[in-house]
Order: structure tokens, then C-alpha cells, then sequence
């Protein structure tokens, strides 16, 4: 087994650790402060050195002007950008609008690529993914109310949609709706296009996450569906794939959101150990001295370095066999890296004191965004229950052939 990164992504690695240290970190306090909305003119600029440093679009495929990194590449490149909020944004692997460019890419059209994806790859527009409903279990998204009538030159959707992510800014939604309501659970839904001009687009705001509603790229919102007409072609793949394609769409993603997490708990490491280093109690007394802080520095550790085997292993496996030999892995990561992310958050909060508490280091800006983290790509206890699930019917499997266990 070789542990070893290889040359190529090793030297991608250091220019994008050197691009985040020297040209993003320094202009972070300041882009947090004023926020996504009104930052996105100097983002822009940082896109345009990012992509002179040939370092845009790491997992956007070559021939859409990307790096065309495998899933094991990004993944490392991944966990580098997660360090600042503003690391992925910068070099175009943001979501929603990653998942979405490899959704059209298998599954666009020839005329949904040339008009939206070419455009999204470069980062000239920006999409969104709209499918949780509020009056629905987003964690069983066979739920769905928001519908596709079918008629002679198009589909009419209606439907309340919810936490669509960047919503706010984007060129088009890519949208969840049922189109068959009589077929089987998974076989009902379809995904269409829908230009955010459209009439009957409604997006009716924001939604105030702890306090904040956001703007722009960093917003989630809540939209209505009017009698939008759109035409046959704004399908996206075959009628009745929607679950597929969006099973599809959130594999790799998983990956993605586990390794910036993992550079996120990396980055509240970092500024834990620099407090504990740095705080003196008394004269001569750091912080860093006394066991509460140590377990605490000693265990973030081996756990940080645990998670990040066990998500690249699961990189590696879909690489080599596919999505479908990966599933249970992709579930124990999703879960554990999440859980994993709020621990280190709050230990360096903690370790702050009151400091961690303030917008005057980054550690309050990811505590409030990410602990989503638990919540969106499939509830925890939903991942969980799927291993579980899993794990009992292996035991029952090898229990029928070995016998009981002794
Ligand atoms: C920050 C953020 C960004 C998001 N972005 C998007 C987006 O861009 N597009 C989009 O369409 N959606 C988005 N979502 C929505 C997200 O996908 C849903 O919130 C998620 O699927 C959970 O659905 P729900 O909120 O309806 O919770 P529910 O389904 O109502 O579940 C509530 C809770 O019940 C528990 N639970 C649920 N099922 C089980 C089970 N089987 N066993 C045990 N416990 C269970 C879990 O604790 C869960 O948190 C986003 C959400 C967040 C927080």
C-alpha cells in the first residue's frame, strides 16, 4: 500500500496552498466582513489570478476547460481549498454549481451544454439546485409535491421549493418535479432546466440562517414554481430519472463536502493550536499547558487524520470500481466527517473563549454555515441507519454460510 501523493498532485497541491496562503487569506477578514454579494467584484479578480496560476476548475473536466482531476486528486485539492470559505469559490469547484456542471455534462442536452454548461464551467454564471420542499421530508425526496404537466410543446411546473442554495444570482435552477405520479416511488420524478427569467420563477427570499439571510452565492432560498412554462427540451436525461440522476450527482459530492470540511477542521486546528500557544493564564502559563487543551489538540488529531483515510479510501474506491461498490463507505463518511467538523469547530471556539465567539476570527463564520453539514446530503441518522442496514444483512449473509459467530 502506498501512501505516497503523487508528483503531479503534489505540486498542484503546493500552488494552491501557496495561491489560499498568499492571495486569499490575507483579503479574507475584509471579503467576511462585507460579505459574498458585495465581494463578488474582488472575487472575480482572484478567479482571474487563480485561473492564470492554472489552477481554475481542478475537478471540471479538460475538454470544458478544466483541470479534469480524478475524484482521488480533487479530493486532496478539496480539503486544500476548504482551509478559507472562499477557497473553493475562487477556483470555480463551488457548490451547487460543481454538481451541476457534472450533472449536464453526463446528462445535458447538446444545446443545455453549449447554452449553460460551457458558461458555468468557465464561472460567467452561476446555477442552483432546487429540489427539498418545505412541506416535505427532504430525507425522503420520493415526497415530492412540485409537479411537470406535460403538454403539446412543453411542461407547466408548480411547486414550493426550499434551501435552494445560491439561488439568489443564478442563471437557472436545475429542478426536481414529479412528472408521473402513478409510477413507482423512484421512477416518478424528472429533472428539468429552468432560466431563473422564466416567468412564474418566484423567488420569494432568502432564508435567515441564525440570524443571517445572506446574499448572492451565499444565500439559500425559498422559491415558488408559478405555472413556469418551459419547453420539452428543458429536460434533463430520460423521463422518470430524476432519482437517478440525482444519486448520481451526489456521490462524488459527498466526497467534495468531506474533504473542504476536512480543510475547514483543519483551518480550526490550526487557530486552536496558535490560541493555546499563544494565551497565557498567568506569566509562563500558556493555555497549551494544561491536559483539557492537550487531549483536545492530541485527539482533533488522530481524529482529523483518521477521517481523511477513510474519505480518501471511499475517493479511491469510486475511482476505481464505481459509486454502487462505495455506497456504505460514502455513507460512514458523510456521517462521520460531519460530526467530526462541529467537535473541532467547537473545541476551537472553546479554546477562544470569547474571542471564538466573535466575527474577529473565521471560526464563528463556520460554525453558523456548516452546521448544516449534518443535516443537508441525507440527514446523519439517515446514513447511519444505512449502514447499519447493511452491516446486519453482511452478518445474516456470513452467518448463513460460516455459522453463528462463536
Ligand atoms: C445549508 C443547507 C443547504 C441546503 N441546500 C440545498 C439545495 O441547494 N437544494 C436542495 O434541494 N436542498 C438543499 N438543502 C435541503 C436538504 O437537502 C434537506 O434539509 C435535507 O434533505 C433534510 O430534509 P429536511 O430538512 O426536510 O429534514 P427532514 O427530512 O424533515 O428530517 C428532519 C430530521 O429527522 C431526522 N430523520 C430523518 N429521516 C430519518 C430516518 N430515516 N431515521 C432517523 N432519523 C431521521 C434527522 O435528524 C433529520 O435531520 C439544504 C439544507 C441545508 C441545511
Amino acid at each position: 500500500m502506498d501512501f505516497s501523493i503523487p508528483p503531479a498532485a503534489a505540486a498542484l497541491l503546493a500552488e494552491l496552498r501557496a495561491f489560499i496562503h498568499q492571495e486569499l487569506l490575507p483579503r479574507e477578514p475584509a471579503l467576511l466582513r462585507a460579505g459574498f454579494l458585495a465581494s463578488e467584484s474582488e472575487l472575480d479578480q482572484l478567479r482571474q489570478r487563480a485561473r492564470r496560476a492554472g489552477l481554475w476548475g481542478p475537478q471540471i473536466p479538460k475538454e470544458l476547460g478544466g483541470l479534469g482531476l480524478s475524484l482521488l486528486d480533487h479530493a486532496l485539492v478539496s480539503e486544500q481549498l476548504g482551509y478559507s470559505p472562499f477557497g473553493h469559490y475562487v477556483v470555480g469547484a463551488q457548490a451547487p454549481d460543481a454538481g451541476n456542471i457534472e450533472l449536464l455534462h453526463r446528462y445535458g442536452s447538446d444545446e443545455q451544454r453549449a447554452r449553460y454548461l460551457l458558461p458555468l464551467a468557465a464561472g460567467q454564471l452561476r446555477s442552483c439546485f432546487s429540489m427539498t420542499e418545505p412541506e416535505h421530508p427532504g430525507s425522503n425526496p420520493t415526497q415530492l409535491s412540485c409537479a411537470a404537466r406535460k403538454g403539446a410543446d412543453g411542461y407547466i411546473i408548480d411547486g414550493h421549493k426550499w434551501f435552494t442554495s445560491s439561488a439568489e444570482g443564478a442563471a437557472f435552477a436545475i429542478v426536481m418535479a414529479i412528472t408521473d405520479p402513478d409510477a413507482e416511488p423512484h421512477r416518478r420524478a424528472s429533472m428539468f432546466l429552468v432560466p431563473t427569467d422564466t416567468p412564474g420563477f418566484v423567488h420569494v427570499r432568502n432564508i435567515p440562517i441564525f440570524g443571517h439571510a445572506g446574499g448572492g452565492y451565499d444565500s439559500h432560498a425559498e422559491l415558488r414554481y408559478e405555472a413556469c412554462r418551459v419547453p420539452l427540451e428543458a429536460r434533463i436525461g430520460p423521463e422518470g430519472a430524476g432519482f437517478q440522476i440525482a444519486q448520481e450527482r451526489l456521490g462524488p459530492g459527498r466526497i467534495h463536502h468531506c474533504m473542504r470540511w476536512l480543510g475547514i477542521c483543519q483551518r480550526a486546528f490550526d487557530l486552536m493550536c496558535e490560541r493555546a500557544r499563544t494565551r497565557e493564564l498567568e506569566p509562563g502559563v500558556p493555555l497549551a499547558s494544561k491536559q483539557t487543551i492537550q487531549t483536545w489538540v492530541a485527539e482533533s488529531r488522530a481524529r482529523i487524520d483518521a477521517a481523511r483515510l477513510l474519505v480518501l479510501h471511499t475517493a479511491w474506491l469510486i475511482d476505481q470500481r464505481g459509486f454502487a461498490a462505495a455506497r456504505e463507505q460514502v455513507s460512514l463518511i458523510k456521517f462521520h466527517v460531519a460530526e467530526l467538523l462541529g467537535q473541532v469547530l467547537d473545541r476551537a471556539i472553546q479554546t477562544h473563549g470569547a474571542l471564538g465567539l466573535t466575527d474577529d476570527t473565521v471560526l464563528a463564520f463556520f460554525y453558523t454555515r456548516e452546521r448544516g453539514a449534518r443535516i443537508y446530503d441525507g440527514p446523519d441518522e439517515v446514513h447511519k441507519a444505512v449502514v447499519a442496514r447493511r452491516i446486519f444483512s453482511a452478518a445474516a449473509r456470513a452467518t448463513r454460510l460460516e455459522g453463528p459467530v462463536r
